[in-house]
């Protein structure tokens, strides 16, 4: 009987630029999918409802696209060290294959499973396919990792090139017999009562035909402007791009190349991969990024007790402040929010009302499609102050100048929260805050911190 190989799909909902995909299919077996929703191995962060939303939609693309090619996608719910095993079995596989992840949990459970499979005679391999560049190839002259983002990225742009994507396989051999697998509906993931996804599905279309389409488009009609534009949130000038690499519907190969061949000058936009590469190196080199302080010093940083009232005004876009609460619902409307208004809002959480940067990381990390392990911990310790290469504490982002600058005809604010706009100005709220005040208050505190440590 011929013995099929498993490809564990996980960040990489796709069938270009798979390289494990590509291993499995090279052994001329047949080749069964299989995904894995594992909410119960030590230390694997359950994802968030935006996440879910997400991955519920990418995994039916994914399916569809493997049965069109002859081959299938097996679903299963579980930890995932036993699950794989379990479906081993029932196909009779004798190789699994995937894509490196790079948290420290996730790694744990790779290694223990890889090791448990080639002990009872599988045969295993792991891919490089989510990441430019290995994190433990890039180091500095003296073995270490980098901790400053501008040699991290020389370092890696005088490495070997990214390899050239592999192209999509046209047919995939399925198995005989399909392993039973779970219904996707029974997983429900899609949020019911209430159902808040309405936004999600005007905005987006997970899967990997969707993603190829925008990349596509943006590099056709974007990119030329993306220096001169990128910063302004009302432009609709940068890719895009984000939930598509979180999920690994397209990969960062195929965004590289593709953006080299369409002759833009790029290098503005290549380096903002690099700021994904840079934050997945500093997951990789610590674990409990989204937990700890990656300056230790910050650990005595005085945060007062968290008022939840001014918790609940930031997550509600209800702060009275136009550019957070515009930045605040456009997140709760698309799950995503463009990059200048994260600082904004995220510096407003933690140095305005002064409440602790992990509790603003959590509500992103439920809110966001694009929530990922590595970017988002990072970019949040970056604007706190306690992360690697972070912005120095005095920086205190200020709303209104930076809507005078970024929205000068307060587009964006309009379009989120019409009630700041010229003709509503009577139902605006009050800020939460006075501005120049908090901003001394966290400068106090920032102060206290550094006598204290
Ligand atoms: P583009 O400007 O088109 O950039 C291209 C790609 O580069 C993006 O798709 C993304 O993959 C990557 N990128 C750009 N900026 C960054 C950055 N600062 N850090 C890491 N990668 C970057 N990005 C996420 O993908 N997931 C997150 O969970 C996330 N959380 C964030 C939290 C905060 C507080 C802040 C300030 C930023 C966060 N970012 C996160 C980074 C950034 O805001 C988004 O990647 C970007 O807004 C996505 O829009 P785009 O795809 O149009 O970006």
């Amino acid at each position: 009987m011929r013995q099929p190989s498993i490809v564990w799909f996980r960040d990489d909902l796709r069938l270009a630029d798979n390289p494990a995909l590509r291993a499995a299919i090279d052994r001329g077996e047949p080749v069964i999918g299989l995904y894995v929703l594992d909410e119960q191995s030590d230390g694997i962060r359950p994802l968030g409802g935006a996440a879910k939303w997400w991955l519920d939609g990418s995994l039916r693309s994914l399916s569809a696209r493997l049965t069109e090619r002859g081959s299938t996608l097996v679903l299963r719910r579980g930890r995932a060290a036993s699950v794989v095993e379990e479906v081993v079995k029932d196909a009779g596989a004798d190789a699994v294959f995937w894509s490196r992840r790079y948290g420290g949990a996730e790694r744990e459970v790779d290694a223990a499973l890889k090791s448990a499979l080639r002990g009872s005679g599988v045969t295993v391999a792991s891919f490089g396919a989510s990441l430019l560049f290995e994190p433990w190839t890039v180091q500095t002259g003296a073995g270490t990792p980098y901790s400053v983002f501008t040699p991290f990225w020389r370092a890696c742009q005088s490495m070997p090139a990214p390899r050239a994507p592999l192209p999509e396989p046209r047919e995939i051999p399925g198995p005989q017999s399909e392993p039973t697998s779970d219904d996707l509906d029974d997983w429900a993931l899609l949020p019911t009562d209430p159902d808040w996804a309405g936004g999600l599905r005007e905005t987006w279309e997970p899967g990997e035909p969707a993603a190829r389409a925008r990349l596509r488009e943006f590099l056709a009609e974007d990119l030329a402007e993306y220096d001169r534009s990128r910063d302004e949130p009302s432009a609709g000038a940068t890719s895009g791009l984000s939930p598509r690499l979180r999920w690994g519907e397209l990969s960062p190969h195929t965004v590289w190349h593709e953006t080299i061949e369409s002759g833009h000058p790029a290098g503005r936009f290549l380096s903002e991969l690099g700021w994904r590469e840079f934050a997945s190196h500093v997951l990789y080199h610590h674990p409990d990024l989204a937990t700890k302080n990656l300056r230790p010093e910050f650990d005595a940083f005085p945060w007062p007790r968290l008022r939840p009232a001014q918790l609940r005004a930031w997550q509600q876009g209800r702060t009275g402040v136009p550019l957070v609460d515009a930045g605040m619902r456009e997140l709760w409307r698309t799950g995503v929010m463009h990059n200048r208004i994260r600082m904004v809002t995220a510096s407003f959480l933690v140095k305005n009302l002064l409440i602790d940067w992990r509790r603003g990381e959590e509500w992103f990390w439920d809110t966001l499609v694009d929530a990922d392990g590595a970017s988002n911990p990072f970019n949040w310790q970056w604007v706190a102050g306690s992360g690697a290469d972070a912005a120095p504490y005095f920086r205190v982002f200020n709303p209104e100048l930076q809507a005078k600058k970024f929205d000068p005809h307060s587009e964006y604010i309009r379009q989120w929260a019409p009630e700041y706009g010229p003709d509503a100005a009577d139902l605006a709220p009050p800020p939460i805050v006075d501005l120049a005040q908090s901003r001394k208050d966290a400068l106090a505190a920032y102060e206290r911190m550094r006598r204290t440590s």
